[in-house]
């Protein structure tokens, strides 16, 4: 007895409140593992104002958590303020668990909400492997990549304040969402083919003509054959048509009443841009990098890309896939031809919108605005939030890309980012608080 008032007499309570870019990138389940690292006792929970930890044990272990919180963070992660204050010594906790709280809401300051983040290698090793069960699953997220931003509809960042709150977890899905030691603990986004997000075909009366994987395969065998296709993205609608297909291209830019400016083309992977252009050790670095921007690239002759991208000049607009869908489709694009491996499986892809408007962000609104220009709709059931802000931000950012050695890229090169910031406001729903863009880094 007497040994236990000693040891609660030696143990203190520290508060820390992190604002920064914490919510959406793994800071929590981090916080969890360091706390439990160092044995500690408390909580963590996203707030408001940020993240708050509270952590009980010896003043020596308290030391080095706040060095080890500051100093190892996730790779996402950023910490714009700091603040750490002892508080009262809470006894019942003392030698007790760590343990991720439910968030709380209310009335904020600033929170940096992570932009939405390229499918990460382990991602993308999970879609190619056969035996996976998100083999291909065009939604497949963890707490390293996915969407952040334009799923989240008010803060703090928890799944019910996204648009995945209509999926409820599967078992397999939430036994990752619960282990410390999964890459998912905590991922929002989380997903698989059975709780997950879902993917139709239709055509362009909104006619479903398939579904899953058949609807991957059909939407790719219909870019081989020169149709063109509207494919839902994460925030809104591109079209997209086969780079090598003169005729698909020549009928794209006719349809959009886009006779000359240069188009946009994602390839399969940078071997695959390397066949079709000169490609820089920067200008990769660029492609492959997080933002995923459009880069600017010396076009090869005699590739097989038509004529058509880019009249004129022998410059050529490339990105590279950045969501798991772009990834699944370009596979399937790859498939679709007999010569298979060897197929050229690049798109020709530009926003899906006439002239100056918006963005399309629902599958109606697209249907029906788009139906002149596309002839089939890869469609999903996953929404993007925050609209006001994505339009605007598709306006405002429309000539800040970077192109290699931090050169302007002409507006047409650039595809809409959204801002990073977001406040929570008084009635909890996100909107925009300040101008500021992630840039290509
Ligand atoms: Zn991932
Ligand atoms: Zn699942």
């Amino acid at each position: 007895m007497r040994y236990i008032a000693r040891s609660m007499s030696a143990s203190q309570r520290e508060r820390h409140v992190v604002v920064g870019r914490v919510q959406g990138v793994g800071f929590r389940p981090f916080v969890y593992r360091l706390a439990r690292e160092h044995a500690l006792s408390g909580y963590v929970l996203n707030a408001p104002e940020g993240v708050v930890i509270e952590v009980q044990g010896p003043p020596e272990r308290l030391a080095r958590f706040a060095t080890d919180l500051i100093d190892t963070l996730p790779p996402l992660a950023m910490i714009v303020e700091h603040s750490c204050e002892s508080v009262p010594f809470c006894p019942d906790d003392d030698g007790g668990e760590f343990a991720i709280r439910k968030s709380t809401a209310g009335v904020g300051h600033h929170v940096l909400v992570s932009p939405d983040m390229a499918t990460c290698p382990d991602c993308l090793a999970d879609m190619a492997d056969p035996a996976n069960r998100r083999h291909r699953y065009p939604f497949t997220n963890c707490t390293n990549c996915g969407p952040r931003y334009t799923i989240t509809q008010s803060l703090p960042y928890d799944r019910h304040a996204t648009s995945m709150a209509c999926f409820p977890l599967c078992e397999a899905c939430r036994a990752e969402y619960e282990d410390p030691l999964d890459r998912r603990f905590h991922a929002q986004p989380n997903a698989c083919p059975v709780c997950g997000p879902r993917l139709w075909l239709t055509d362009r009366h909104g006619k479903t003509l398939a579904e899953g994987a058949k609807a991957m395969a059909r939407a790719a065998k219909a870019l081989r054959g020169g149709k063109i296709l509207a494919l839902k993205g994460l925030g809104g609608f591109h079209l997209a048509a086969d780079a090598a297909n003169h005729a698909a291209v020549a009928e794209l830019r006719r349809r959009k009443k886009r006779p000359a400016k240069p188009l946009a083309v994602m390839t399969a992977d940078l071997e695959m841009l390397s066949r079709l252009a000169h490609v820089s050790p920067d200008e990769a670095a660029l492609l492959t990098g997080r933002e995923r921007p459009i880069v600017l690239v010396t076009m090869k002759p005699g590739t097989g890309l038509s004529p058509d991208i880019s009249p004129d000049t022998d410059q050529l607009g490339a990105m590279l896939p950045y969501t798991p869908l772009h990834h699944v489709l370009l596979a399937a694009l790859r498939e679709a031809q007999p010569d298979g491996e060897d197929a050229l499986a690049a798109l020709v892809m530009t926003s899906g919108n006439l002239s100056s408007e918006p963005i399309s962000l629902g599958n109606r609104e697209a249907l029906s605005r788009l139906g002149s220009l596309a002839d089939f709709f890869l469609l999903h059931d996953r929404a993007a939030w925050c609209a006001c802000c994505t339009r605007k931000a598709a306006r405002r950012d429309s000539s800040s890309c970077a192109g290699p050695g931090g050169s302007r890229l002409p507006p047409y090169f650039c595809r809409p980012k959204v801002p990073a910031f977001l406040e929570s406001a008084r009635n909890s729903r996100t909107r925009c608080a300040s101008p500021r863009v992630t840039k290509p880094s």
